[in-house]
């Protein structure tokens, strides 16, 4: 089943994958992503989260994940569970940080208690924060 209309986030994020490819296979710096996939994408509009009904212009909603700046795209392991770009409390242009800045359920005015994450391979889900958070951990325990 193709959607007609791709969210915003998938939006992004496959211009992250764009990205990507033109640039060694590098993600972008977090503290200038979307000046770095705004080339990517079609308008500036396309960076703001639709479920946050309460925005105020010049804001946008999205974050991407700090800890995977400039990192090399390919040498992440499993990127179908690493959150790349996701729902976040800090609503400025190029806002970024760790997940703990996922916003929570009670600051979805959408009703649904859960936040848009999407991973490095690009799929994307909504989560609750306690969904994100563990998936994330069991990422770390991996990793040990
Ligand atoms: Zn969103």
């Amino acid at each position: 089943m193709a959607p007609e209309h791709l969210s915003n986030l998938k939006e992004t994020v496959l211009a992250e994958l764009m990205y990507e490819g033109d640039n060694e296979g590098r993600l972008p710096p977090a503290q200038t992503w979307a000046d770095a996939l705004r080339l990517y994408v079609g308008s500036k509009h396309s960076f703001e989260c639709e479920y946050l009904n309460n925005r105020k212009p010049n804001q946008y909603g999205h974050a991407f994940l700090r800890s995977l700046s400039t990192r090399e795209g390919a040498k992440i392991e499993d990127p179908a569970t690493q959150a790349l770009q996701f729902d976040s409390t800090d609503l400025s242009w190029n806002a970024n940080g760790p997940l703990l800045q996922l916003m929570p359920p009670s600051g979805r005015p959408d009703g649904t208690g859960t936040s848009e994450v999407a991973f490095l391979d690009g799929h994307m889900k909504r989560q609750s924060r306690d969904q994100a958070f563990s998936m994330a951990a069991s990422r770390s325990v991996r990793k040990k």
